[in-house]
């Protein structure tokens, strides 16, 4: 795997494809910069190299290029966080691009303007991306969250630095840490797989049965798991069409030995609401009109159990609906056991949307190993695919 320490950079322009896809408010303002802090390592390696950094990236998904979608409300963000002034160029490959990209020097930074103003860059184009190829020396691919799209600056420009492409610091590490579990995890390997449906999350399933030892089953989902065994759920979440789908995950985990935790008992409430009634009720017994929306004190207890035998744990989806305060109690204990398990040297990777969203919420995020940083990109790479970004470096 080719990473920024195969190369030197000094007098090199390294074009880096980054995630600067951050989130705006009404004025233009970042809200949230992680994804630019999350990109800091690499360019900061590159230049005090002596090497210099054009950044690409896109901005939401503009129709036609516009003020809204423009990455210059973002040039001072970037300037403050890196601690140096980032020029920007309001096309990301014309005339005035090439001359700017050109003209750069050791230590400074070029931000190229949204490439999704280009459709080509979503279609994928070769003449395209070879237009931006011709703009540096080293071709670093750090955008994570768009690795599994076959888009112009994320996959299809590599084949033009044969030889001269690499990860940058961050994809590396999303690799390395699904590869820490998936592939080279020490045993016992608990995955907890939570989040609203079954349907989201059965490829999943399906490609890590043979790699894990425990799974723990959470969130809506369980209704499914619970009412395909005959059991009572109420008004709990479920999809009919799942309940043999749900039956055969059972049965295909049983035949690999691996042990899963469906929850025993559930809060329920007869509303889905923070004000609502609550109740604890055995999982397979809910009462017509109340639903199930959190794991049990029992079930607490039990996953407390499973995550603090573990060595490998791969965190996937809330147990409850974490963000109503009556039914964030699971996610909860179930983060504070990770960062435990953590602590006691257990290597955990909490990733794709909302339960790293949970993990943030509850301050558990630098206390567990890894929080991934791509939502769609993880979940392509825990079901097993290849992302078409990793693939075009690794070729
Ligand atoms: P996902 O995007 O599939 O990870 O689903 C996350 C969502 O599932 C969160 O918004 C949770 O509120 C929701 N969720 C978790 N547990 C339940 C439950 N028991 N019933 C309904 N929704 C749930």
């Amino acid at each position: 795997m080719k990473t920024l320490s195969n190369f030197n950079f000094e007098n090199k322009k390294a074009l880096i494809r980054v995630d600067f896809n951050v989130p705006l408010n009404e004025e233009l303002e970042v809200t949230d910069a992680t994804r630019i802090i999350a990109a800091k390592p690499t360019i900061i390696h590159i230049l005090e190299q002596g090497g210099s950094c054009i950044l690409m990236s896109h901005l939401g998904r503009p129709k036609k290029p516009g003020n809204k979608f423009s990455l210059k409300h973002i040039v001072q963000t970037i300037s403050d966080i890196l601690g140096v002034q980032v020029k920007f160029s309001a096309d990301c490959c014309d005339e005035t691009a090439q001359e700017m990209a050109s003209n750069l020097q050791p230590g400074e930074i070029l931000l190229l303007e949204n490439l999704r103003y280009h459709k080509e860059e979503m279609a994928g184009d070769k003449d395209f991306a070879e237009k931006l190829a011709a703009l540096g020396d080293i071709y670093v691919n750090d955008a994570f969250g768009t690795a599994h799209r076959a888009h112009a600056s994320t996959a299809i420009i590599a084949q033009f630095f044969p030889d001269n492409k690499c990860f940058g610091l961050l994809l590396a590490k999303e690799i390395e840490s699904v590869n820490k579990v998936l592939r080279d995890g020490e045993s016992p390997i608990t995955a907890i797989l939570g989040g609203a449906k079954v349907s989201s999350k059965i490829t999943i399933i399906e490609n890590i049965l043979d790699k894990i030892d425990n799974l723990i089953i959470g969130g809506g989902m369980i209704f499914t798991f619970i009412k395909a065994q005959g059991g009572k759920i109420g008004n709990s979440l479920v999809e009919d069409d799942k309940l043999k789908l749900a039956l055969q995950i059972l049965a295909e985990a049983k035949k690999k030995n691996v042990q899963v935790l469906i929850p025993t008992d559930v809060i329920i409430a007869d509303g889905f609401a923070e004000d609502a009634s609550t109740q604890i009720c055995p999982t397979d017994q809910i009462p017509d009109e109340w639903a199930g929306l959190d794991i049990g004190p029992e079930t607490q207890a039990a996953v407390k159990q499973m995550v603090l035998a573990s060595k490998t744990i791969l965190w996937n989806g809330p147990l409850g609906v974490f963000e109503m305060e009556p039914f964030a109690g699971g996610t909860i204990a179930l983060g504070e056991a990770v960062v435990q398990a953590t602590k006691e040297g257990c290597f955990s990777l909490v990733g794709g949307g909302d339960s790293v969203a949970a993990v943030k919420m509850f301050g558990f995020a630098d206390k567990v190993s890894y929080v991934s940083t791509g939502g769609g990109a993880m979940l392509e790479m825990l079901e097993g695919k290849t992302l078409p970004g990793v693939a075009a470096i690794l070729n």
